[in-house]
């Protein structure tokens, strides 16, 4: 099993990335992508595990975009696969991503505590040092001081985009994103395109034009698309050449995803590698 979208504790999963390969090995995955938002902190860890666990590691990230449209822009998850993690232009922008989510967090941090006993600290609390911030982490800091039972019911209310706590934080362009993944080797695939309920998704123009810039791939099998959007995205990878991935989306504890719970097939995983900069790193084993 290839499961090629995961997150650890370097962003808002629940685990150190030597954790996820043990667990991914425990769950029968035998290939596993870590692709924590918008850092590659977790790839020497996860290394260091891939013979301690036998499983081959596809060194990622999931790069937090924004397409443009006349009213604001809507937010596109972009998976890199295999890049050159130190790349200038696209550091630079992950690095404005990642500061501008601190700022976010506090704004929104501000927002909440006029409402809810909330604290900065409490969200610092939370959150592994140096890790990427999210709402993931006000969720558990929400948890944490009993304003909600767990993350999904922060996300269904009070984190939500359309909640008076939203704050959006800098994100750079998707086509720009695409270019930069490419110029450092990378390999970008669209994550979960059709995952609705987490706000407005891109148009399938906007896809096809995003083809044309250099988007290699579709994550299609994904627990936030129904079997229609699966098909959907099948055909419309059929239409501009694109590879089909799927994926679990695993955050540990965070979230309700199970490892190896979608899957990629090994013939798009070895077209991945063949563009990517970098090596799957495998067990000496294999
Ligand atoms: P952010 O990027 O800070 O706006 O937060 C979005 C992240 O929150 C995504 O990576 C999701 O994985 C995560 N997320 C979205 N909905 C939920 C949920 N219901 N429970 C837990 N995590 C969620
Ligand atoms: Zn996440
Ligand atoms: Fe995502
Ligand atoms: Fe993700």
């Amino acid at each position: 099993m290839i499961d090629l979208h995961t997150h650890s504790c370097e962003s808002d999963g629940t685990q150190t990335p030597r954790q996820v390969l043990q667990a991914a090995a425990a769950a029968g995955v035998r290939t596993v992508a870590l692709t924590d938002h918008d850092t590659t902190a977790g790839w020497a860890q996860a290394a260091q595990a891939v013979d301690e666990t036998d499983v081959a590691l596809v060194r990622g990230i999931e790069i937090s975009t924004r397409a443009a449209t006349p009213d604001g822009g809507i937010s596109v998850h972009l998976l890199a696969y295999l890049h050159d993690p130190e790349h200038p232009a696209l550091l630079a922008e992950l690095t404005r991503t990642r500061d501008d989510r601190v700022a976010r967090a506090r704004r929104m941090t501000e927002r909440l505590a006029e409402d809810f006993p909330l604290t900065w600290d409490d969200v610092v609390a939370q959150t592994s040092h140096g890790a990427t911030v999210g709402r993931p982490h006000l969720a558990d800091a929400l948890v944490a001081v009993g304003v909600v039972e767990h993350r999904d019911e922060a996300f269904a209310t009070m984190l939500h985009p359309g909640a008076p706590y939203y704050v959006p934080h800098y994100a750079p362009d998707t086509a720009d994103a695409v270019r930069a993944v490419l110029a450092a080797g990378g390999v970008p695939v669209m994550a979960h395109p059709r995952a609705g309920q987490r706000g407005r998704v891109v148009t399938e123009q906007t896809i096809a034009e995003l083809a044309t810039v250099g988007l290699a791939g579709l994550e299609a099998d994904h627990r936030d698309h129904d079997a229609a959007d699966r098909v959907r995205l099948r055909e419309l990878a059929a239409e501009l050449g694109l590879l089909v991935t799927g994926a679990s989306d695993y955050h540990g504890a965070g979230k309700q995803n199970r490892l190896g719970e979608h899957t990629t097939d090994p013939a798009v995983l070895a077209e991945i590698e063949d563009r990517g900069t970098l090596e799957v790193l495998r067990p000496w084993s294999r």
